[in-house]
């Protein structure tokens, strides 16, 4: 198990995210490896926000994970299809941006935190009939994380009401469970083992991980419960092996 420790809030710092869900741990994230004193300030009591009762699903083209599994995607596909879910409303600096930033986020998130990806082929971008359209490969699912990562902190995120007991299965272990043949009583038996373990999947197992990564990175976490009545929650980890392995 990790280990966290409650500290005095720092009087001075680089950068102040706003919010907990996972646009704000991944910009926490981002800014503590590069160096900066980051807070944290999430004004509910409980860290995630609404990514935390999510499915925990990211959209992003030209992933590694496709090309694993040798689904072919292209750039000029992706772009023609976002562009056009976008009503070409969105600037296409914007567009670009994604596509060139979304693989490489992969792997930085990879690499500083104990969140991994795969790529849920059975699930097929919105719109078959947009062009550069593919019928699986671009959605990613996080795999499952244990909530022992964030040490005595591990209560302080989100629970989802809408997955409840469900959100310890990820969405492909789901779908097997639902096959025929497959025994009721097996899911049952993996629920329990998980819930056991306390091990999270979809998206409050994304921000478990996300949260990890930034209690690892440096990053101060306030909670509150409400805008102007924060409470300290955590700082970096007091006792983290150097040799630790996200693996
Ligand atoms: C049931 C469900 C399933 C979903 N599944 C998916 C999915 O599979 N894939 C997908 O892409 N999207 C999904 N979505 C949508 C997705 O969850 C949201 O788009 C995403 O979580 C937004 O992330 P965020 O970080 O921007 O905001 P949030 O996760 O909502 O985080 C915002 C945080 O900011 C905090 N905050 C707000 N104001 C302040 C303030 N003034 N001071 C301090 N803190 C503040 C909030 O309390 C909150 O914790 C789903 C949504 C739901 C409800």
């Amino acid at each position: 198990m990790n280990s966290f420790a409650r500290q005095r809030v720092p009087s001075t710092t680089d950068v102040v995210v706003i919010g907990s869900g996972v646009a704000g741990l991944t910009a926490a994230l981002s800014a503590a490896q590069n160096g900066s004193r980051v807070l944290l300030a999430e004004r509910s009591r409980h860290i995630g926000g609404t990514s935390a009762y999510s499915g925990g699903l990211l959209w992003i083209p030209l992933n590694k994970y496709m090309r694993d599994k040798g689904i072919e995607d292209s750039l000029p596909d992706a772009r023609q299809y976002l562009t056009a879910f976008g009503l070409s409303r969105v600037p296409s600096s914007l567009v670009e941006s994604y596509l060139d930033a979304g693989p490489r986020m992969l792997d930085f998130v990879e690499s500083v935190t104990p969140v991994r990806f795969t790529c849920d082929t059975s699930i097929p971008d919105y719109r078959e009939e947009v062009p550069g359209w593919r019928a699986g490969g671009r959605a990613l699912e996080p795999l499952p994380v244990p909530g022992g990562v964030l040490g005595d902190f591990a209560g302080e995120v989100r629970e989802s009401r809408h997955f409840g007991r469900l959100g310890r299965l990820t969405r492909e272990e789901m779908r097997r469970y639902r096959t025929r043949g497959t025994p009721y009583q097996a899911a049952l038996e993996a629920l329990d083992e998980r819930e056991a373990a306390d091990i999270r999947a979809r998206g409050r197992g994304l921000v478990t991980g996300l949260l990890a990564g930034c209690l690892e990175s440096g990053v101060v976490v306030l909670t509150g419960r409400g805008s102007s009545n924060f409470k300290y929650v955590a700082v970096r980890s007091v006792a983290w092996s150097s040799s630790h392995s996200w693996a």
